[in-house]
């Protein structure tokens, strides 16, 4: 491929696929034109501009095959996890035992945008009472009804308690459906009071030693359930394995995530790297692959920055970007506006920090639940947000509302209020819908205004 990085659209992709096929590129057995996703019903890529790296259409192929691999995990003679809400431990534990694979069904949530809102799940939500008053990951529900975006799991977890009124409504919905859910609490996370003991958890949070013990206990049901359902033991020692095997996940996300946001000018952009974040929650269904794809995206981008090659000026305005897009294209426009992603929160920021290795690995899960940004109160949140910003020399900062999303109607202003005292940058929040195509000129308005402000603030 090219040495100087572009974004190519679909079509110019699978010419080059073409190209690389005549040459015997070798590529990996999920690998392939991406344009075949589209007859699969994913439409929205043919909006989308990609990468135009090797590395790039291998994160593409494995992150739009999990179904396949899913369905021949089962046909292997393995069990299959789905894991819900939770976002980076149950995995983790899952994967510690080698005939399980555990993944996300709520990663329907952005079946509407790849599909453009034809896979009717939305529809069946609502004929299950779940309207757009609720945020997309009602897809969900659609996606067990029909049973043709990813196998029925063996086991169902989801964790309650901190935890969006929107998962909660939807989840208990399921249950009644007939998918029984093995259900294990997180507590609202507070700091300890003065007479407690606290203790430190990873990404700067803390919380009394009491609600580790009670997370950690909650850990253990859900260990059970996982040790019947493998009909194998998850001792501290598997478990420990796998502690180690997705902290090497977390250092590969770390160093890429580093290059990527702080290299000028951008050695990748922002699509592709909400997508490698993604694949840290719980390995995209692949553990071990997903080690391959990190490293190859991460020796891509480590080539540019040593050759100097890459996206935008180098005075693109630098922004912080808060909350996953429901619709990705809105990634290629911050681009298109003269913007690039200098950091992230997309909602899972404890799933990214390496889980602690000093404590018996049990209570280190329980820690990093605990650390989930969402766990806890906004102004929480808002605090990691800053020390982000701050780090990462941040020149504006964007969150996204996502339609329907409980935690979205306050939190925004909360997080932009604290973001505008301690920084003093900009802040925009813009609501951005499954599919943007309606409110898209005003969005690419809205962004253009937010360069252009960044840009005249540096002339002051
Ligand atoms: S409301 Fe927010 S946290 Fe809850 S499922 Fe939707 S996006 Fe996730």
């Amino acid at each position: 491929m090219s040495e100087t990085p572009r974004q190519i659209t679909l079509d110019e992709w699978d010419r080059a696929y073409e190209r690389l096929q005549a040459a015997g590129v070798p590529q990996p057995v999920y690998g392939g034109p991406l344009g075949r996703h589209v007859a699969d019903g994913d439409t929205r890529l043919l909006k989308l501009r990609f990468d135009s790296s090797l590395a790039a259409l291998q994160l593409w192929n494995f992150l739009l095959t999990e179904e396949d691999r899913l369905r021949a995990a089962r046909d292997a003679g393995k069990k299959l996890v789905g894991t819900m809400k939770d976002l980076g431990t149950v995995p983790v534990m899952a994967y510690s035992l080698d005939n399980l694979v555990a993944f996300y069904p709520d990663g329907a949530w952005w079946i509407p945008c790849v599909m453009e809102v034809n896979s009717g799940l939305l529809q069946i939500a609502d004929s299950l009472g779940i309207d757009e008053s609720f945020c997309p990951v009602r897809a969900m529900l659609g996606a067990f009804v029909t049973e043709a975006h990813f196998p029925i799991p063996d086991l169902l977890t989801c964790s309650v308690g901190a935890t969006c009124d929107d998962f909660s409504a939807i989840a208990q919905r399921l249950n009644g459906l007939g998918h029984p859910i093995l259900w294990w609490e997180i507590p609202h996370r507070r700091p300890p009071e003065s007479d407690e003991d606290g203790v430190h958890l990873p990404g700067g949070f803390s919380a009394p030693r009491s609600q580790i013990q009670f997370v950690k206990a909650e850990l253990e049901r859900v260990a059970i359930a996982l040790q019947d359902l493998a009909g194998r033991a998850l001792d501290d020692e598997a478990l420990a394995r796998g502690i180690a095997q997705a902290n090497h996940v977390r250092r590969l996300l770390a160093k890429l995530r580093d290059a990527a946001f702080t290299a000028t000018p951008c050695p990748m952009p922002a699509l592709e790297m909400l997508i490698a974040e993604m694949l840290a929650i719980h390995f995209c269904s692949d553990r071990e692959e997903t080690v391959v794809v990190l490293q190859e995206l991460l020796d891509e981008v480590n080539r540019r920055v040593l050759a100097g090659v890459g996206y935008l000026p180098d005075q693109a305005a630098r922004v912080f970007w808060v909350n996953p897009v429901a619709d990705l294209q809105v990634l290629n426009l911050l681009e298109d506006c003269g913007g690039r992603i200098c950091g992230t929160e997309y909602l899972f920021a404890h799933a990214l920090d390496p889980i602690p290795l000093d404590v018996p690995p049990m209570e280190a899960l329980a820690r990093m639940a605990l650390a989930d940004p969402m766990a806890g109160s906004a102004v929480d949140r808002a605090a990691r947000i800053v020390a982000d910003i701050r780090r990462l020399g941040a020149e504006a900062v964007i969150v996204s509302r996502i339609p329907g999303a409980s935690h979205c109607a306050l939190e925004g202003e909360i997080i932009g209020e604290i973001v505008r005292e301690e920084c003093g940058i900009p802040v925009l929040e813009i609501e951005v819908p499954p599919l943007t195509d309606a409110v898209y000129p005003s969005l690419r308005t809205r962004l253009e205004a937010l360069v252009e402000t960044v840009v005249n603030r540096r002339s002051r």
